[in-house]
């Protein structure tokens, strides 16, 4: 169906504003010691209409810790450098069902197949990429973010040298896949592109854009650039739908019909396809790793402007 009239969106988002600004609940992630220390309290939020409109709303212009949300942008490199049939069959796409940064979910399958949008599956999607060489990868992984968000993004030194220290888990699960030859380049070079994608700084505004470039069929709507191919992104939003909250997936489709992804940083993007994208930043977590109030923004915002793919369109 259309698109809602801009002043109706302004209103909503406004209304969702004022409804859930001093709301608590949830905590910020502990176990990166830069994201315990982000100020609990900041809120953002902003919509990118298909058609190139950005709104925003209270701090969109804060750069937060990407996290979570920079696996889409890597796997639309990886489907758009080696097609989408490649990485169902090499990385998986099924849902896990378990946390993000779960061994189980590794161990679940004997064809050791993981969706690309948690921990285990989005390094395996890194390795996935092809390149010359680590600094080329990451040239590559860097120009894509910067073609989604239409401008250059950096990543937060302090961000990126506090979850080095502390990414051992992760490099167990990616020698794990490795033993098992799901791992397709170097598996340190390839966890350390890994955690420097999740260091990058992106501001709410900058979000809504990347997530917005999937609502429009792979064109930036901002910069109007073509990004990605159009026939990947609902590939790409199917990842989404089954695990773009983790073990939480099925009860965010089940109240919003809509793709959507977090992060641990606190921020979170939806996707309605040919209509918008949404982004909210606010870093207190639930137990799943997905912000709090980011959750209960949109929802009061799919639901108001009739958002729910699942509903009669
Ligand atoms: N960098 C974080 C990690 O690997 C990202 C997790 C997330 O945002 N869910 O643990």
């Amino acid at each position: 169906s259309a698109l809602p009239a801009e002043k109706r969106i302004r209103e909503v988002m406004q209304q969702a504003y004022n409804q859930f600004k001093s709301s608590s609940g949830g905590a910020n992630a502990s176990y990166i010691p830069y994201l315990a220390n982000v100020d609990p309290e900041l809120y953002g939020i902003a919509i990118c209409t298909a058609d190139g409109k950005v709104l925003e709303l209270g701090d969109t212009k804060y750069e937060f810790g990407i996290e979570s949300i920079s696996k889409v942008f890597v796997l639309a490199l990886a489907m758009q450098q080696r097609g989408a049939k490649a990485v169902e069959d090499s990385i998986g796409v099924n849902a896990t069902g378990m946390p993000f940064n779960s061994v189980m979910a590794v161990e679940l399958d004997p064809q050791r197949a993981v969706n690309p949008l948690v921990n285990a599956g989005a390094m395996a999607t890194n390795s996935f990429i092809r390149a010359p060489n680590s600094a080329a990868k990451w040239t590559m992984i860097d120009d894509m973010m910067a073609k989604f968000a239409g401008r250059r993004l950096s990543v937060i030194q302090q961000l990126y040298a506090s979850e080095t220290a502390t990414n051992l888990h992760n490099r167990a699960i990616a020698w794990l896949l490795y033993s098992y030859g799901r791992f397709y380049d170097d598996v340190s070079e390839s966890v350390d592109l890994y955690t420097r994608a999740c260091s990058y700084g992106s501001s709410t505004r900058d979000l809504a854009i990347m997530a917005g470039t999937l609502a429009n069929s792979g064109v930036n709507p901002v910069s109007r650039e073509k990004v990605i191919d159009a026939v990947l992104c609902p590939r790409i939003l199917a990842t989404m739908l089954t695990e773009g909250l983790y073990d939480n997936t099925g009860s965010w489709v089940y109240h919003t019909g809509l793709p959507a992804k977090s992060g641990v940083g606190g921020g979170m993007i939806v996707v309605a396809p040919g209509r918008m994208a949404i982004a909210v930043f606010a870093p207190p977590l639930d137990k799943s790793g997905n912000s709090v109030k980011a959750q209960k923004t949109l929802q009061y915002i799919i639901d108001e402007l009739k958002l729910n793919l699942l509903a009669p369109q």
